[in-house]
């Protein structure tokens, strides 16, 4: 059986959930695709406190459940399937779960993006209790700690010079002998007294039980292993956005990231984009959830152009 709906938003996190608010606000019958990882990046770590409106910080799950709420609350409707096939080419669009098949005058994708791990069991285990892969939200906790910096990128550089605003020392951990940074962001990061470098060495361990205490590392040339005390870590090594679905039919950067092309909407007339999915510059719940608004307003316009009855769904 195939489903009507004025939007489909695909993605359960600030993005997708505030573009349900404003969507349905505005009298669309809105249908959210969740995903099977509800509540998406910010389920993953414990509290968040840069959310404008939470005065003493919040859990990032607490903060995602009251997204869902106010989401519910105006009647969206919420299924925890991924979108697994969509059909742009004409509207209405078609996106389809393991289970249904759903149509929709526009549709905005908000599937935001996922950082790379190194892929260790202890790392993790240790995942929000030491172990992080955002300096903007997380450095303000490691104020006077040892840290340790992944990767060998622009973002490896700018985060290890950020975190020496809070950390007592920052280590910069790559398994290269050279960086691929920029020399402009590789030169601000030597001149800093506060980040040193280990070059040649991969991280093969996360220590630690209730909290990261240390990291075992091997010389990728010798073999060598080693541990190094350390309260917490870094990874810098790339995000990856979730858009394989989308891929050969919406445009994207060589990435992966979705380019809008007006506003929020991309190159299909009716399909806008929101969050991480096409942002590698910010990266913040508060920014996505502003992109998510911005979509929502974008897709109402819009479907004003085109002369679309909103709120009435009968186009069967
Ligand atoms: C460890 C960690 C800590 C962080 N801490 C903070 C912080 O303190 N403050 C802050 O502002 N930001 C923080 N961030 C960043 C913040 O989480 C992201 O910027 C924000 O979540 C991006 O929101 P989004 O809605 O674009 O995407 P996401 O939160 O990535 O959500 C994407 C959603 O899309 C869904 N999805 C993906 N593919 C499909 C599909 N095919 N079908 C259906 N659904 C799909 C996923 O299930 C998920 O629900 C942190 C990130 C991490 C990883």
């Amino acid at each position: 059986m195939t489903k009507n709906y004025g939007v489909i938003i695909i993605g359960s996190g600030p993005a997708g959930y505030t573009a349900a608010i404003y969507a349905a606000r505005s009298n669309l019958s809105v249908l959210v695709l969740q995903g099977y990882e509800v509540g998406g990046q910010l389920m993953q770590t414990s509290d968040v406190e840069n959310y404008p409106g939470f005065e003493t910080g919040i859990l990032g799950p607490d903060m995602m459940e009251k997204f869902e709420a106010q989401a519910r609350r105006f009647g969206a409707e919420l299924i925890p399937e991924d979108a697994i096939e969509v059909d742009f080419s004409k509207r209405p669009f078609t996106v389809k779960t393991d289970t249904t098949e759903y149509r929709s005058r526009a549709v905005i994708i908000a599937t935001g993006a996922s950082a790379k791990w190194l892929g260790l069991p202890s790392e993790q285990q240790l995942r929000g209790r030491g172990v992080t892969a955002c300096a903007t939200c997380d450095g303000f906790f490691f104020k006077g700690k040892n840290v340790a910096v992944i990767g060998g990128g622009d973002t490896a550089m700018e985060e290890a010079i950020f975190l020496t605003r809070y950390a007592d020392h920052v280590t910069l951990i790559h398994r290269r002998d050279s960086f691929r940074a920029s020399k402009i962001m590789q030169n601000r990061a030597e001149a800093n007294p506060k980040i040193s470098f280990l070059m040649n060495h991969e991280v093969t361990e996360v220590l630690g039980n209730d909290s990261m205490n240390g990291l075992q590392v091997r010389n990728t040339k010798t073999g060598a292993e080693e541990k190094l005390a350390m309260d917490g870590l870094f990874l810098a090594i790339g995000h990856q956005p979730n858009t394989s679905l989308f891929k050969g039919i919406i445009e994207m950067d060589e990435t992966g990231y979705i380019i809008p092309t007006e506003y929020t909407m991309t190159n299909i007339p009716g399909i806008f984009v929101a969050g991480d999915v096409s942002d590698h510059r910010y990266r913040q719940a508060v920014t996505a959830a502003g992109e998510g608004c911005r979509a929502a307003i974008d897709l109402e316009r819009w479907l004003e152009e085109q002369g679309d009855e909103v709120g009435i769904e009968n186009w069967d």
